[in-house]
């Protein structure tokens, strides 16, 4: 590729907008262009980056046994509601309708629709196991879609489905699958652990890892222990924390019937039922069912804040909120069956809070602008434990370390819950019908993209692993009027992309402060200089972005040293 032709829009100053590292570069050096909100255009540098991500993503669940498909993006509500997840997954679907005034959603997720698949062309014991995945769009009206490709609301999704006969079944699927997402992160170049996690909105029993790229700019918090493989979010390892059974305490509150906001303090206080390094999950139960608010934040801040408040609380609803319109958050299926997770966004800013939707997953059963303390009544919290960075590994006892992720992909056995729901079944040898025993498997490739320049730049830019790099060498002739460095650069170019190289050759009227600048900017690996010592000796320069290694060789061997 020649870079005069290259749509590559450069910014000299960084976008005030972007507030980490990936953004930043990736917008500076001419990757992505923000259309709307959390939707971006891949330009074709970015594009390069993905389709690279994309093979090996393919090779490696190819080699796992999947199949390829391609599957609907625009979904019907029927489906949803078969599921249960029209009403559940809340504003983070895309709806929309058509001419006939029916229901639709824009897919976040393909659970429903691949489960519709397989139940109508999947009859026999003898078609399983099965695995299908695509590379595709998904669609997430996230609350903050920010850090530019990290929280999109268009992205790409590498999602997978096993269907197995048998729980046995699903182990070894999801084994298989643990290991090659194993390979695909380490063959992008990534620091990475998978961590024990929740099992959060797509919900099922079975176990479920996050593969999560280690990153002060991660939104997620894990802890592990060097001594052993033991690594989880901290949700989870709260969880696994001992001592939460045993801590559970009576904390009775006055109802409020103050109208109006509630400062910082005020929201605090009536929360800090525990010390500001818990953490705390808010249950209420309305009619007969029990709904769990999530309150959760930032964790690092060391005043008091809601986040650093969350527990297992059991509010009564008063009896003077007015019941409002249906409308939930991002909601998910927690703890046991029937318990819904409602967010109200307390990690965000405390105003959200005044501002929350409760409920009943049910239409008519939410009350909006909301203040638990002032509507509600607190009757019980079960203390879950912050985990602190030094104790005991609850696999080995070693000290545990905390670090900052990344969520990159994520596996997780679904078991029957899709299958039961759709009545997605198999016969087995004696003609019985099963429900089939179902897995899910997702990496986030565009994220992986963004997550790769976290852990790879400098003061310069972004340092790309080869593999996925948009091109592996860029060829800087220093002066394009001088007609001997042009050819020379020309020539190396070609040979280069005959031996299988993805080559650019700088052929802009720049001078060479601005194409080093440019190509380091845009994380080329490798830099070849066709600079004044090629008339003089003959030679040109071979620089290595990540290390500064410098080369000095003859112009013919370029090929051979860097292959
Ligand atoms: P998060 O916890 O960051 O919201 P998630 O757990 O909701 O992610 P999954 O449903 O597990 O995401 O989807 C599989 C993968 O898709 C994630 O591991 C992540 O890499 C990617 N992903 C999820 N949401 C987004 C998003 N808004 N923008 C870009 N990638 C995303
Ligand atoms: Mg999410
Ligand atoms: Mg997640
Ligand atoms: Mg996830």
């Amino acid at each position: 590729m020649r870079m005069s032709q290259l749509l590559m829009p450069t910014l000299r100053e960084t976008p005030a907008e972007a507030e980490i590292v990936s953004h930043q570069l990736l917008l500076r050096a001419g990757y992505i262009r923000r259309s709307s909100a959390g939707i971006y255009h891949y330009l074709p540098l970015a594009h390069r980056v993905l389709q690279k991500i994309m093979a090996i993503v393919r090779e490696e669940m190819n080699k796992a046994g999947g199949q390829e498909i391609l599957m609907p993006i625009v979904q019907p509500a029927e489906l949803w509601q078969e599921s249960g997840r029209w009403q559940v997954y809340g504003d983070e679907l895309f709806r929309l309708k058509d001419r006939h005034d029916r229901d639709f959603c824009l897919s976040p997720t393909h659970e429903e629709i691949v489960t519709d698949l397989v139940r109508s062309t999947v009859r026999s014991y003898r078609d399983l196991p099965l695995s299908v995945y695509q590379i595709a769009n998904k669609y997430r009206d996230e609350r903050r879609p920010r850090f530019g490709l990290m929280r999109g609301r268009e992205f790409i999704m590498k999602d997978q489905y096993s269907f197995d006969r048998d729980e046995a079944g699903l182990d070894q699927a999801y084994q298989t699958m643990y290991e090659a997402y194993k390979r695909v992160f380490t063959r992008c170049g990534l620091t990475f652990r998978p961590v024990e996690a929740d099992a959060g909105a797509i919900g099922g029993a079975g176990g479920t890892h996050e593969f999560m790229v280690l990153a002060e700019s991660g939104e997620a918090s894990l802890v592990y222990c060097d001594a052993c493989d033991y690594a989880a979010n901290v949700e989870k390892a709260e969880c696994q924390a001992p001592a939460l059974a045993e801590n559970v305490t009576e904390f009775p509150l006055e109802k409020k019937s103050t109208p109006g906001q509630k400062t910082i303090e005020q929201v605090a206080a009536f929360l800090a039922v525990a010390p500001a390094t818990t953490i705390k999950t808010l249950v209420y139960r309305a009619d007969d069912q029990l709904v769990m608010v999530l309150v959760r934040g930032d964790r690092e801040l060391n005043e008091i804040k809601l986040g650093n408040l969350l527990g297992c609380l059991e509010l009564r609803m008063a009896t003077d909120v007015e019941c409002q319109e249906a409308q939930l958050g991002p909601v998910g299926f927690l703890g046991p069956i029937g318990v819904q997770a409602v967010s109200i966004y307390a990690d965000q800013e405390v105003m959200a809070l005044t501002d929350a939707v409760v409920g009943a997953n049910e239409t008519d059963m939410h009350w909006v602008h909301v203040l638990p303390g002032r509507d509600f009544s607190v009757t019980a919290v079960a203390d879950l434990r912050m985990i602190e960075v030094g104790e005991p590994c609850p696999a080995c006892g070693a000290p545990l370390q905390a670090a900052r992720g990344i969520e990159v992909g994520q596996v997780f056995k679904l078991g029957t819950k899709y299958s039961k729901a759709l009545g997605c079944t198999y016969l087995d040898e004696k003609g019985q019908e099963n429900p089939m025993v179902m897995g899910c498997y997702g990496i986030g490739v565009s994220r992986t993209m963004a997550a790769t320049v976290e852990q790879n730049y400098d003061e310069h830019g972004i340092i790309w692993p080869l593999a996925i790099a948009p091109f592996g060498v860029v060829v800087v002739p220093v002066s394009n009027k001088d007609e001997g460095q042009m050819a020379a650069a020309q020539e190396i170019y070609e040979q280069l992309k005959l031996s299988g190289w993805d080559v650019l050759l700088d052929d802009r009227a720049e001078r060479p402060g601005v194409k080093f600048k440019d190509a380091d900017l845009i994380g080329i690996p490798l830099r070849v200089t066709v600079g004044n010592k090629l008339a003089s000796d003959g030679v040109v320069e071979l620089k290595v972005r990540k290390t500064g290694e410098q080369f000095l060789l003859q112009r013919e061997e370029v090929l051979s040293k860097i292959n």
